[in-house]
């Protein structure tokens, strides 16, 4: 008999990750060249793997305190406070987590009853509906379009809010579409979230990463850091993605609240990957501005590329994603996904895994060497020009 029974329903109604699936097939072809993966290229700069070495060394294997060793909250209070002009209680307002994946999984499961509703820009970082679900909340997406770059639009949320909705979900640099927000339509957001009494949990991970214009957060405006869990991490700007670490920043009753879903789920983020973060937030300014000077002229080159190659692609603001359109081809995300692996051996992933407003786009990372991106661009050059002629 199937053991399918014990599944609980809200597990099982769960779609499987789109980018998973599609990997799972990447990953059995030894030639393929891969736009698809989701995370610098580079491996994390010397001095912070050494932090972490040291650490080893020196015997540093226990657990620490459940909200993260106190050196690490104060460094972490001081470089929010310089970047991102929000000033965060060590003690109190900072929480660290495994990744900013488990910082919104505590988020979500701090403030949602059963039945809240949360709406979010779509498309959008693959954990977000689900993570909401899991929560027992129900998730409310909003598209962004390509007319607007898939910048936050203001206007689409406001019409979207209705009676039940307890929290919005921002991200901005946005995962898939490199969509950010200007200032003025931050302000809207925030005095509609104050409006409707509105907590607003935002996801900036990839705030380095922002190529045009100056990055806001929107905990900075006057009145909204009460109502904001702003969630940070180390894995894309500073490339640390295997060390899993990120945190939470919010009010002390909020920070309460997720520290006591983090203590029972999590009880503390490894101790060695704190080491390491505490070395990055000191002295990683150096080489987050390195590698952001290589993101930004891979941005340039693969941007120019999809473009006279008939796939209009606006030029990301932030992340290393390029959203391009694949519309002159006339297939679907997941047609044009599947043929290019299949036909050039190059894997991009269809729009659609990010929620139904990516159809008609693919996402291309260009966290990948110049080499492979030439050879990927000429590829699917190739295959896009092959598909038109038929
Ligand atoms: N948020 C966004 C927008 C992401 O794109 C990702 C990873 O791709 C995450 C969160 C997860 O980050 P972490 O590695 O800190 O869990």
């Amino acid at each position: 008999m199937s053991s399918q029974r014990f599944v609980a329903r809200h597990v099982s109604g769960l779609p499987r990750s789109g980018i998973r699936d599609f990997f799972a097939i990447v990953s059995q072809m030894s030639d393929a060249i891969s736009l698809g993966i989701g995370e610098p290229d580079f491996v994390t700069p010397w001095h912070i793997r050494e932090a972490a070495i040291y650490a080893l060394e020196k015997g540093k294997t226990s657990y620490t305190d459940n909200k993260g060793l106190i050196q690490l909250r104060r460094e972490i209070s001081t470089y929010v406070e310089n970047f991102f002009k929000v000033s965060y209680h060590p003690d109190e307002e900072i929480l660290v987590s495994v990744g900013v994946s488990e910082a919104m999984d505590i988020a979500l499961r701090a403030i949602i009853d059963p039945g809240d509703k949360v709406l979010y820009h779509e498309p959008c970082y693959v954990s977000y509906s689900p993570s909401v679900v899991l929560a027992h909340g129900q998730a409310i997406g909003v598209p962004t379009t390509a007319e607007d770059e898939f910048a936050i639009n203001p206007d689409r949320l406001i019409a979207a809010w209705e009676p039940g909705v307890k929290a919005l979900i921002l991200n901005f640099p946005t995962n898939p579409t490199g969509g950010t927000v200007s200032r003025e339509k931050l302000e809207r957001i925030a005095k509609f979230a104050v409006e409707k009494d509105i907590l607003v949990i935002s996801d900036e991970i990839y705030a380095e990463l922002t190529y045009e214009g100056e990055h806001v957060s929107i905990a900075s405006f006057p009145g909204m850091k009460e109502r904001t869990i702003f969630l940070h991490g180390f894995s894309k700007a500073f490339a640390m993605t295997g060390f899993r670490i990120g945190f939470a920043c919010s009010t002390p009753e909020l920070t309460e609240a997720m520290m006591k879903v983090h203590q029972y789920a999590m009880m503390c983020a490894p101790i060695l990957s704190q080491e390491a973060a505490i070395e990055a937030l000191r002295n990683g300014e150096e080489s987050v501005a390195k590698m952001k000077e290589q993101y930004m002229q891979r941005r340039n080159f693969i941007c120019r590329r999809f473009n006279e190659a008939g796939l209009t692609c606006h030029v990301p603001r932030g992340t290393f994603y390029a959203f391009p359109s694949i519309a002159s081809t006339g297939l679907s995300s997941m047609e044009f996904c599947k043929q290019v692996l299949e036909a050039e051996k190059v894997a991009v992933v269809p729009g659609t895994a990010f929620g139904p407003s990516g159809e008609g786009f693919i996402r291309a990372s260009f966290s990948s060497s110049y080499e492979h991106l030439i050879k990927a661009s000429d590829a699917i050059e190739r295959f896009a020009d092959g598909v038109r002629a038929k």
